[in-house]
């Protein structure tokens, strides 16, 4: 009996209580003690769990990989997305990558052609590999999805993000990192998307050393030529550069202004401009069946056709054509730009809006190789673990906050009421 009176007063005193904390102020609310952390209530969800992912990657490149395996390592929960475009897509193989030059494992060079020694990794079995490793490894927290993210937009308050693909899927994560690189944007003439990336190329650090000591192309606007030469000097002494009907006498003053002695520079190094216009570049020879390793060299050949006049032979060709953002999120976004760039903080690959990091190619931080891909990637990830491990370190003191004030509330609220609930449990009682 004394056991069933215990617990109806026990139920008596809860349902007592429960009524009482809707009336006494702030038994809810977060007291001012509370609200001096820099996150509030509103976020707890995200950081605290609600969320399905601690970050979701967009972009299956070095930058986007990178970023992936360094949150790995620490056990953040990542979700990467990957719609198959990469920058390097077109080209052979990859170099300046160390371990990835020479004699190494899925090379596109013909064994048949001369021997299986090889001139450097091809870019799929570079990504195929880190794919693979990364998912092998840390089966728990890695995770990749081949689709294509339509959008990524604030949920629940800002307290995380919603990331939507081109399948109709929705997923959610607490923080991002776009690692969605840029393309290149080819001329149209006949030939040149043939030969990009296979004896045509815009960085001599990918390419050039194949080509060394070889008649080389240098194709693009006047005001350019410099630059182009200038990165070819150690590596090639036979240059034509081809202006493809851009030295007008607008475009030299403008090249003048930017270095008076620029045709001085030229001629010293027995530069011929060659200003005619191009028609199409044609392809005689494919470097990735006529390759000496002995010599590291690729000899790709090309016959250059104009609108008039002899036709011209070269190997290789540098060139700057223009680059875009390969995906519209940063725009749709409303990230802030430099140039056609994600501004990005150097120091931590942060990008304009709070949450989100840019690496690889589509960032601001001046580099664009495979190298500093996988630099800013592993950057960004470790600048997201940091900032979250805070914000949660910061959210458990909150939460412990709220439910010390809870506590204390209801402490307070047994004592205000004091023995006069005994008196009217009595009273219920006598009734
Ligand atoms: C022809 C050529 C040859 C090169 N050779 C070399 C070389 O030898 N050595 C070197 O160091 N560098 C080389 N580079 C440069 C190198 O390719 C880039 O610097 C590097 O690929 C940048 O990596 P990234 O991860 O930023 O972008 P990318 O490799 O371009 O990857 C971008 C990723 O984002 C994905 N993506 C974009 N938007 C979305 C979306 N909405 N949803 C899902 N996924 C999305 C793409 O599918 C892709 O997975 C070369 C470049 C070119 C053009």
């Amino acid at each position: 009996m004394a056991l069933i009176r215990g617990a109806l007063l026990l139920f008596f005193l809860h349902f007592l209580v429960s009524a009482l904390a809707g009336i006494i102020p702030n038994f809810n609310q977060i007291t001012p003690e509370d609200t001096i952390l820099d996150i509030n209530e509103a976020i707890l969800p995200g950081i605290l769990g609600d969320a399905q992912y601690d970050a979701i990657i967009v972009g299956g490149g070095p930058a986007g990989l990178s970023a992936l395996s360094g949150l790995a390592r620490v056990e953040r929960t990542a979700l990467l997305f990957d719609s198959g475009d990469y920058r390097n897509g077109p080209t052979r193989n990859l170099h300046d990558v160390i371990g990835n030059d020479g004699s190494v494992p899925g090379s596109s060079a013909s064994p048949i052609a001369f021997s299986n020694s090889v001139p450097g990794t091809v870019p799929s079995v570079f990504r195929a590999t880190a794919r693979k490793q990364i998912l092998e490894y840390y089966s728990k927290t890695a995770e990749i999805r081949y689709s294509t993210v339509v959008s990524i937009m604030k949920a629940d308050n800002g307290a995380y993000f919603s990331v939507s693909d081109n399948l109709g899927k929705t997923f959610t994560a607490k923080k991002i990192i776009l690692g969605t690189g840029m393309r290149d944007i080819l001329p149209t003439t006949p030939g040149i998307e043939d030969a990009w990336g296979q004896g045509m190329f815009w960085c001599t650090w990918c390419d050039g050393f194949e080509h060394r000591d070889q008649p080389m192309g240098v194709l693009g606007p006047l005001r350019d030529v410099l630059d182009g030469v200038n990165v070819l000097r150690t590596l090639n002494q036979d240059v034509i550069a081809f202006t493809n009907g851009t030295w007008t006498p607008d475009e030299e003053a403008a090249a003048l202004k930017e270095n008076p002695k620029f045709f001085q520079h030229l001629e010293a190094y027995n530069v011929v401009i060659d200003n005619r216009s191009i028609v199409a570049i044609e392809r005689l020879a494919d470097g990735s069946m006529l390759y000496s390793p002995k010599e590291h060299k690729q000899f790709d050949r090309f016959r250059v056709h104009f609108a008039e006049g002899p036709i011209i032979e070269r190997n290789a060709f540098i060139t700057n054509f223009p680059v875009e953002q390969r995906s519209s999120l940063p725009a749709q976004m409303g990230l802030k730009m430099k140039g056609n760039k994600i501004e990005t903080d150097i120091n931590d690959m942060r990008t304009s809006l709070k949450g989100v990091w840019a690496a690889g190619d589509a960032n601001s931080d001046g580099s664009t190789n495979v190298p500093h891909a996988m630099f800013s990637g592993k950057r960004a990830a470790v600048s997201l673990h940091m900032e979250l491990a805070r914000e949660e370190s910061q959210a458990s003191i909150l939460k412990r906050g709220l439910q010390h004030s809870k506590r204390e509330s209801k402490r307070q609220t047994m004592k205000r009421i004091g023995n006069e609930l005994e008196e009217l449990w009595d009273r219920t009682q006598v009734r």
